[in-house]
């Protein structure tokens, strides 16, 4: 898949801009080679199709309850938030515990991070604002992050310390 069919093959993953009013909603960024399908098994509301692919969420279904996020061994889902400011993102990811840097692990609230995409193409990423960083008991690391809302539906590689 070339950059630009891919970027557009995430994008079509994306809620729409209706269902973005109402609050969090899950995005799936499975690159499809897995098809674990922890995540369609640990959604309680049927929000997740996992037959395709790569899995489907039916954002109508979805309440953004986050049990897709905390479930994917990859970090493959993340919570999108659009209701929170006019301009910015919320985001909530994680990052699984083999990724989980000692720079990472110092992650405090309010600290800058660099967000670097996987694909090749014309988006360069950015920063975001850390707004909360704690560990799961699987030792992964679950964050809420603020950024610009292009950022929203990009996958990103393991973000960087400042
Ligand atoms: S956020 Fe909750 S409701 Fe939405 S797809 Fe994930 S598990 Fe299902
Ligand atoms: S749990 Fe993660 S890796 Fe597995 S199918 Fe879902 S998004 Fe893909």
């Amino acid at each position: 898949m070339d950059s630009v069919t891919e970027k557009t093959a995430m994008l079509d993953r994306a809620p729409s801009p209706a269902r973005l009013k109402r609050g969090r909603a899950a995005v799936c960024l499975c690159p499809g080679q897995d098809r674990c399908g922890l995540c369609a098994g640990a959604c309680g509301f049927g929000a997740i199709e996992k037959n395709g692919r790569v899995p489907q969420v039916d954002h109508a279904e979805c309440i953004g309850c986050g049990a897709c996020v905390k479930a994917c061994p990859h970090g493959n889902m993340r919570l999108v938030d659009f209701t929170k400011a006019e301009d910015t993102a919320e985001l909530t990811l994680k990052i699984p515990k083999r990724f989980v840097k000692n720079a990472l692990a110092e992650l405090k609230e309010g600290e800058l991070i660099a967000l670097f995409p996987t694909a090749c193409g014309d988006h360069e990423g950015g920063r975001a604002e850390v707004l909360q960083a704690h560990y799961l008991e699987s030792g992964e690391l679950s964050l809420r992050v603020k950024t610009a809302r292009e950022n929203a539906f990009v996958p990103f590689s393991v973000p960087q310390t400042n």
